[in-house]
């Protein structure tokens, strides 16, 4: 194939946009906080998990709290009750001793009850802190993924703008390359990870930067500046310069 010596030296600019449009392609894909979002999520979601479980516990200790609370209280209001009966002289000897020997049980079974309510209340605190905790981390959890999401849209539009940028480089280029040429450039790209031309410095194929053997360098002096040539390596289209 021939093609002007102006065209194949476009080739290499073209090879220049394709590999910078590859690229931001490449790293659109990678950009890092696409994965720390998605790490942030999953924690999100086990957090939320186990806060549903420890706001129930918490219902249900609320609860049991109250209903300790209760019991001490019948009990202490029992108590005033037998005090003031106690107190007010009008009750018989046999009645005296009775109400004493309540009080007694009584003092034994509100501290018994006040007891099993320190220990609630402990049970109670532990978990309400945790729930504080697990809602702290919740709230930190949303601002960090808020804050990626800001940087990874910004990211995005970044490459996004490079490659529309390059995109308009290419459309522009293009046409200055003869069909032929950028029919066979756009071939062997498709074919070749990507590589379609490449220059050829001194005896070296920059696309594959094997050598080329002295024979071929020497029947390649030969021709003229418009013969296409590619690597016998790697099929690039060589661009002498
Ligand atoms: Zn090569």
């Amino acid at each position: 194939m021939k093609a002007s010596a102006q065209s194949q030296s476009l080739l290499i600019e073209l090879q220049l946009i394709d590999n910078a449009l590859v690229g931001a392609a490449n790293r659109l894909r990678a950009i890092p906080e696409r994965e720390q979002i998605t790490a942030i999520l999953t924690r999100l979601a086990k957090s939320a998990e186990e806060l549903a479980v420890v706001e129930a516990e918490l219902a249900d200790v609320t609860i049991d709290l109250r209903r300790s609370e209760i019991d001490v209280e019948q009990v202490a209001e029992r108590m005033k009750k037998d005090d003031l009966r106690l107190s007010s002289g009008g009750a018989s000897p046999k009645e005296l001793e009775s109400l004493q020997h309540e009080l007694v049980s009584l003092a034994k079974r509100k501290s018994e009850l006040e007891d099993t309510e320190l220990e609630i209340m402990l049970r109670h605190d532990s978990v309400k802190t945790r729930v504080e905790e697990l809602r702290s981390d919740e709230v930190g959890l949303q601002k960090l993924e808020l804050e990626l999401n800001v940087r990874l849209e910004n990211s995005v539009a970044e490459i996004e703008k490079e490659i529309a940028v390059k995109k308009a480089e290419r459309i522009a280029l293009t046409p200055q390359i003869e069909q032929p040429l950028l029919d066979l450039y756009e071939k062997v790209r498709t074919s070749n990870s990507g590589m379609g031309a490449a220059l050829l410095v001194g005896n070296t194929c920059k696309g594959c930067n094997l050598a080329i053997n002295a024979i071929e360098v020497e029947r390649i002096k030969t021709l003229e500046a418009d013969e296409v040539l590619r690597c016998e390596e790697c099929r690039t289209i060589l661009v002498r310069i």
